[in-house]
């Protein structure tokens, strides 16, 4: 068998994307499973979007663009995050990647070096980490308590903080707990890394789906002050509900991009034609559905969390954003079920409801639910588990 390289050796498979795969599987050999697992929105992507990919395919847009991307669709990504948060950024800020996933992949590939250490307050989404490790640096989880909405303190990272720490990441809303800083709960724990000199990479792929009052967070005004240490990176995969088109991007200091393209150019080169296409129009159209679709989430939301907490036992973070709930279930562990994996797939086979176990995000005491599926879907996810709980 071929030698493979200790690198890709270093990473797991994508949790989320294969516990969503089995239950499609699952589907297709005629088993009724409902899947909670992953996160990708259920609503159709407003039609600027459609028509932006039928115009491209119309004009014959079948050409390679820069690797930065079409500057065009630049402009528009700074259109939008100047309009949403004031911080005039040019063309030579923008990078358009195949999903933020890309983004915060390839920001790792240039900015660390082997042993720099990354501050990931856990729990996490389950890519960091292995980014970290397929760029040879080092993921430092920096452990948070369901009973404090997941949220990290400046006081907590310190304890993790040595003379290697390089990167803090910073997601909020949260995948994969739905918590939500706000902009000085966020800001304070910026003012601390900006004062240790590190890079903050604050992943906003979530922004547009923060619950009212509460409002998004965003580390622009950091980067603005601090350009040379901030990126942020966000996409139209969750927002847009574009999430099989493969649209991100990175906003950063000129030479990061720079050097970003230049990883791009080697790499996999422009994003799409046509997806970028769709972008400028999606950014560049109306904004309106984003509102509907908030208050479509915010209705499912406050449904899962009050089944939830109908369970004994249960502690369950109330979410402010994105869409997951992350409640901490370990109260209901038996001897056989006694991890986040076991009570999972006990789940699957007894209550036929697909859940990610919160150990691939760093908390094993907790399950993950995606509510990005209608009230009736979850209405009967939910009767189902909670007869499975009870049989335990
Ligand atoms: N960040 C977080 C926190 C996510 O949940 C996701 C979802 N996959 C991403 C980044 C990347 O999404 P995409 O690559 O589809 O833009
Ligand atoms: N981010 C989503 C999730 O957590 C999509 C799958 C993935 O890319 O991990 O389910």
């Amino acid at each position: 068998m071929v030698k493979f390289s200790q690198r890709i050796q270093k990473v797991k498979p994508s949790a989320t994307l294969t516990i969503n795969a089995k239950a499609a599987e699952l589907r297709a050999q005629g088993k009724e499973v409902i899947s909670l697992a992953v996160g990708e929105p259920d609503f159709a992507p407003p039609e600027s979007v459609l028509n932006g990919a039928r115009e491209a395919i119309d004009k014959v847009m079948t050409k390679y663009t820069p690797a930065a991307g079409l500057p065009e669709v630049l402009d528009a990504i700074c259109g939008y995050y100047n309009k949403f948060y004031s911080i005039d950024a040019k063309r030579q800020n923008i990078i358009i990647t195949n999903g933020g996933k890309q983004g915060l992949y390839n920001l790792m590939q240039i900015l660390l070096d082997p042993e720099d250490e990354v501050l990931i307050p856990a729990p996490c989404w389950l890519s960091y980490p292995d980014m970290v490790l397929l760029a040879d640096g080092k993921p430092v989880i920096v452990p948070t308590e369901a009973e404090n909405n997941f949220f990290v303190t400046k006081e907590d990272l310190e304890k993790y903080l040595t003379s290697k720490t390089k990167i803090l990441i910073l997601n909020t809303p949260s995948n994969p707990t739905g918590c939500h800083y706000s902009q000085e709960q966020f800001d304070e724990i910026c003012k601390w890394a900006i004062s240790k000199d590190l890079f903050i990479i604050s992943d906003e792929i979530y922004d547009q789906l923060v619950y009212p009052p509460a409002k998004p967070t965003s580390a622009s005004k950091w980067f603005v002050r601090y350009p040379e240490n901030v990126a942020i990176v966000n996409g139209l995969s969750k927002s847009f509900a574009i999430p099989g088109w493969r649209v991100g991007y990175v906003i950063a200091h000129e030479e990061v991009i720079k050097n970003f393209s230049k990883l791009q150019g080697q790499s996999t080169s422009n994003v799409c034609s046509i997806a970028q296409m769709a972008t400028l129009k999606a950014l560049t159209g109306d904004l309106g559905f984003l509102e509907k679709n908030r208050e479509k989430f915010i209705e499912r939301k406050d449904y899962i969390v009050k089944r939830i907490q109908e369970i004994k036992g249960v502690v369950c973070p109330i979410p402010t954003g994105a869409f997951y709930v992350f409640p901490r279930v370990d109260a209901l562990y038996t001897d056989k079920i006694n991890n986040s994996t076991k009570f999972c797939e006990y789940l699957l086979d007894e209550a036929s409801v697909a859940l990610v176990p919160g150990v691939v995000f760093g908390d094993d005491r907790c399950i993950r639910f995606s509510y990005a599926v209608d009230i009736k879907t979850l209405e009967k996810a939910m009767d189902q588990i909670i007869k499975a709980i009870d049989k335990l």
